[in-house]
């Protein structure tokens, strides 16, 4: 069994785009600009906000953090998005979820240009991503596609299984598998018999909320599992993926913590810089 490890990767990745980011400043003389906006105290969200400042400032992006309190009005964070559109520093928006029951997410999410989306959740962006054209793709499907390109170059025709069907996760992580013409199956909390359909796979993505859900005897050998759970339990922080007893049986997993989380915030960054390129092409 090969251990995927996404701290290493996520690790060399910031590396390249460290590089990227000194180039496109020597030659547009300013820097991606990440603008994040948190809304209230909630502690996760105030961890997650907080290791994104870190990595966009480590790899040389200008990052931005606007709080706001909870009772914030739904207007004055549409206003202010409206607002970042038209700044030219801008080059991504990012507005951290869960947002407080008042505001309306979606509102929220189409109230972004689609250009500055690094979370790639605009229905424009999600709507380019399953017709396959270009668009920004979500952070955490976009890590997970990178760990199994390193690992398998050639997708094609290869049975892969995604658990869970979020917008956030499961579905884009279903597009991108397509576009590497794997025959996908996308399962969710109704599939009749989803041990029967994990143990085709020959590429298991897990993103369900479960604790170790996907257990030894549903993954045959040569699957490759990637694990994008995070759950706490008594035990600490696990996956979806019962990792002892997959770990024996598939040909490479990714561990949790250490696999998925640290390509997410990576891909953050990734996605920053590339709608810094496309709304710099033209200079
Ligand atoms: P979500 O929005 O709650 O979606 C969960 C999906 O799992 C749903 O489609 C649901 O099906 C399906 N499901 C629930 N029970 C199931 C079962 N027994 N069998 C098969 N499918 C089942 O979750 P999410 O936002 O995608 O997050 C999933 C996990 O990833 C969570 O642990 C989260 O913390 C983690 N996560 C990790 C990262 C990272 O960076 N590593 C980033 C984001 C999320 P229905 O649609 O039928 O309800």
């Amino acid at each position: 069994m090969i251990l995927i490890d996404g701290k290493k990767v996520a690790a060399e990745l910031r590396e390249e785009l460290k590089q990227e980011v000194s180039e496109l400043k020597a030659k547009h003389n300013k820097a991606p600009g990440l603008t994040v906006i948190l809304i209230g105290d909630m502690v996760p969200s105030q961890i997650y906000v907080r290791m994104k400042e870190k990595a966009a400032n480590e790899v040389g992006l200008k990052s931005e953090v606007i709080r706001y309190p909870e009772a914030v009005e739904e207007k004055a964070v549409l206003n202010k998005i409206e607002e970042l559109n038209k700044d030219e520093s801008v080059s991504g928006i990012l507005v951290q979820l869960p947002l407080p029951k008042h505001i309306d997410k979606q509102k929220v999410i189409e109230t972004i240009a689609p250009a500055k989306d690094v979370d790639g959740f605009h229905p424009i962006n999600v709507g380019n991503l399953s017709s396959g054209y270009e668009s920004t793709i979500p952070c955490t499907p976009l890590g997970c596609y990178l760990l199994i390109k390193k690992f398998e170059k050639n997708l094609s025709g290869k049975n892969a299984v995604v658990v869970g069907r979020s917008n956030l996760n499961g579905k884009p992580m279903t597009q991108l598998l397509l576009k590497e013409n794997c025959t996908v199956t996308i399962t969710h909390s109704k599939t009749k018999d989803l041990k029967g359909e994990c143990l085709k796979a020959d590429i298991i993505v897990a993103a369900v909320g479960i604790p170790e859900l996907v257990k030894g005897d549903w993954v045959k050998k040569d699957t490759i599992v990637i694990d994008v759970g995070i759950n706490k339990t008594d035990k600490g922080i696990v996956g979806d993926v019962a990792f002892d007893e997959v770990s024996k049986v598939a040909k490479a997993i990714t561990p949790v913590p250490g696999g998925v989380g640290p390509m997410t915030i990576a891909c953050l960054l990734k996605n920053t810089i590339e709608c810094f390129k496309r709304l710099n092409s033209q200079n």
